[in-house]
Formats: structure tokens, sequence, C-alpha cells
């Protein structure tokens, strides 16, 4: 059998572009994926308590383009969600990111967007251009609240001093001096109504896509005959780490199943300064489920190393100067595409890398031979 594209990686880069091409091209497509399971990192399952978990840890779909949203909405209905949070520090919960609401918790009175403004002014650090993930919060909020809420959440999830960081890794929080205490700013904010899995069902349904699990790239590639690779795993790996290792962060999840409808006051609570984890999610509060029961899952983050999933590339400019090497190997590759977080070494959300395969597939549309 032989197919007009071999796709590596079931998750949104992988089956994505498996749609657009079946369905609007005609093209035969077989996706391969070494997990037994279709969604990449966006899958959810059940848990034996009926709970339904974002297997990977928690993925608050959201989106400001109208593009995208469209192009889902084929495969799903959506279960509108505004992701609340808290942050847990000082023995007591703060209203998170940082808001009016947090300001007043802080000066332990109320206050108006006025009298917050003129306080972060003071308290604020001058950085014209923050070049990283302290600078970027210091200069907005100043070391108080930055060694409150941050610095420590940032070492133990990366194990890097926040210096080390870009700036887009502590930057992508909001900082509001009115009252929204949603985690995300983007326009669309929801769940696939029936979850990921689901969703990745329909885009994957075309007959001309096969989907093969439990089948890794490196063992199957002999055996199969195509026209072009897509690729959506780690770069380093298809190049067999010729240039030395890409560094990865990984995570451990411990989920844990509670005799109580709610465990904690909110959808997912923050640990800055306790405990070994980051953070403790009970997905409950955003997909709505109704269950006597509850499931909370700690998210332990760990180094990357043999039996480990490269969860996070690492935003940082030593690791993206190896990105670099490996990416100048990629464009020199004939007949391979490279496309979603791992292939591109980039910490995109789930709407960035749909937006990412859809413009792949207008690339390679345009081509004469496709
Ligand atoms: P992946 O989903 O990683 O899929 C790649 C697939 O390729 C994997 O299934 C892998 O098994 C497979 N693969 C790799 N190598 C091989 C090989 N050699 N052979 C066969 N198969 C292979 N995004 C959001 O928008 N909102 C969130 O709240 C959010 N939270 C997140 C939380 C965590 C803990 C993590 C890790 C990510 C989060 N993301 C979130 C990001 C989101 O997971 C990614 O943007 C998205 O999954 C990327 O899709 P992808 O197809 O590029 O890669
Ligand atoms: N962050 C932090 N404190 C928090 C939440 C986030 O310092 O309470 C920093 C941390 O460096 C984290 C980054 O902001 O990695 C991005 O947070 P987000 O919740 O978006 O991370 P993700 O869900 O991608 O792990």
């Amino acid at each position: 059998m032989s197919y007009d594209y071999l796709i590596v990686g079931a998750g949104y880069a992988g089956a994505v572009l498996a749609e657009r091409l079946a369905s609007q091209r005609g093209a035969r497509c077989l996706v391969i994926d070494r997990r037994d399971h279709i969604g990449g990192n966006s899958h959810d399952h059940y848990d034996a308590a009926g709970v339904l978990l974002h297997t990977y840890g928690p993925h608050y779909f959201r989106t400001n383009s109208d593009r995208i949203r469209e192009y889902l909405s084929q495969f799903t209905e959506w279960h509108a969600v505004e992701y609340k949070i808290l942050s847990w520090t000082n023995g007591r919960y703060w209203q998170f990111p940082i808001n009016l609401n947090t300001f007043e918790q802080i000066i332990g009175r109320p206050s108006t967007s006025e009298e917050m403004e003129a306080t972060l002014a003071e308290w604020r650090v001058p950085i014209a251009e923050p070049k990283n993930s302290e600078e970027v919060i210091i200069s907005q909020v100043g070391t108080k609240l930055y060694e409150m809420f941050f610095k420590n959440y940032t070492r133990k999830q990366w194990r890097r001093d926040p210096q080390e960081l870009d700036a887009s890794v502590c930057g992508r929080i909001p900082v509001r001096i009115n009252r929204d205490d949603r985690y995300l700013s983007e326009k669309f904010q929801a769940l696939p109504k029936e979850g990921y899995t689901a969703m990745f069902r329909r885009i994957l349904a075309h007959p001309n896509i096969e989907v093969r699990l439990k089948t890794d790239y490196r063992e199957a590639r002999q055996q199969i005959s195509y026209r072009h690779l897509i690729y959506t795993g780690p770069i380093d790996e298809y190049f067999d780490h010729c240039y030395g290792p890409l560094p990865y962060r990984s995570l451990r999840f411990e989920p844990e199943t509670l005799q109580q409808e709610y465990f904690q006051p909110a959808m997912q609570v923050n640990y800055p300064n306790d405990h070994d984890f980051t953070r403790i999610v009970e997905l409950k509060h955003a997909t709505g489920q109704k269950l006597p029961v509850t499931t909370i899952v700690r998210e332990y983050p760990e180094d990357f190393g043999p039996g480990r999933e490269p969860y996070y590339p690492i935003p940082a400019p030593d690791a993206r100067a190896l990105y670099q090497r490996y990416a100048d190997r990629a464009a020199a590759e004939k007949g391979v595409s490279f496309v979603g977080r791992l292939a591109t070494y980039r910490y995109y959300n789930m709407d960035q890398v749909v937006g990412m395969a859809l413009a792949e597939f207008d690339r390679l549309a345009s081509l004469p031979s496709s």
C-alpha cells in the first residue's frame, strides 16, 4: 500500500493536516502515533470514577482567530468556560492572575483601578524592554508580587531562574487593573462539548485517512511507501540528536479520586511557594460534569530523560540557538514538512498549532506537484 502522505503524530498538527489533505486534495494519508491513542497531548479520557480528565495536564482551549474556531467547529460543539484559577501562598488563596481583586487582598481594603495603577507605578522596576521572565514581571508589578507569585513557581516548573527564560514565558500571564479575573484573555474560550478525543475522532474520520497507533516512525519508516512526510515529533530525534539533545521539561501527573463533590474552590490552584507540585487541577469545575465524586490531579515538574515525555520545549536563548541548527538542517530536507510544537520547538498553544497546520496545508496545496 502506498500513501500520498505519511503523517507522524496524531495531535493537532498531524490530524488537521491529514483532514485537510484528505478532504480537500483527495490525498491518501497514513497517520501513525507511537502512543495508543489519538489527540497527542490534548487527549482526554474518563477515569475509573467516570470523571473526564485531560490526560496530559489541563488543556484550556482559547483563540482570537475566527478561522481556527470555525475550522474546529466542523468537528465539535463547544462548552463555554471562563477559566478561573487561584494561587495559594502565605497560607491563603489569592485571586490570580493579578487583578484589582488581588490588589484589594494585598492592601486589605476596597480599592479602585486608579489607585491600583498609581500604586503599581510606584512598585514597578522601570525596564523599557524586558528581556527575560523576571524583567517582564517586575516591570509590570514590582518585586514583591513577582516573589509572591512567579519566582518560585517558575523555578519549580522549569528548573531555571526566570532571568534565563524568555520574557514570553511569564509574559503570557496577564496583569489587569480591572476585575477581570479570567486566567486567559482570548475572545473565544471553550472546551469541546464531548471532549478533545471525540473531536479528534471526527477530524480523523475521513475515509482517505488511515490511523495506526502504537507505531513508531523510527521502526515503521522502512515498511511504508509515501510521497511526502509530515513530521510532528521532536526535531532533534528526527536527526538522531546529531547536534546533541534539545532540552525539554517533563511532568508527572498524580491523580486522586475523592468521595466528595468538589475538593477545591476553583478549577486550578497554583502553588508557587509550597509543595513540590506546581498546581492542582480539578477539571470538573470547567467541564461542568455532575458527579458525587471528584478527581484532582497534582502536577510535578520533572527533568526530561528516558521513559519521560518531552512536554515543554524550553523558551530560552541557549535552547533556541541549538534548535536553530536543527531548523537549518530541516530546511534543507526534501519532501518533509516539520509542523507542530515539538517539530518546531515552540511553546505553542493548541490554536497556534492548528493555525500552523492550516498554513502548511495552504503551502502544500499551492505546490505544483500536490
Ligand atoms: P503533540 O500533541 O505533542 O502531538 C505529537 C504526537 O506525535 C504525539 O502524540 C507523539 O506521541 C507523536 N510522536 C512523536 N514522535 C513520534 C514518532 N517517532 N513516531 C510516532 N509518533 C510520534 N495548549 C493550549 O492551547 N491550552 C492549554 O491549556 C494547554 N495546556 C498544556 C498543558 C500541558 C501540560 C502541555 C504539555 C501542553 C499544553 N498545551 C496547551 C499545548 C498543547 O498540548 C499543544 O499545543 C498541542 O498538543 C500541540 O500539538 P502537536 O500536534 O504539535 O503535538
Ligand atoms: N507562572 C508563574 N506563576 C503562576 C503561573 C504561571 O510563575 O502562578 C509562570 C511559569 O513560569 C509558567 C508560565 O508562567 O510556566 C506560564 O504559565 P501557564 O499557566 O500558561 O503554563 P502552562 O499551562 O503552559 O504550563
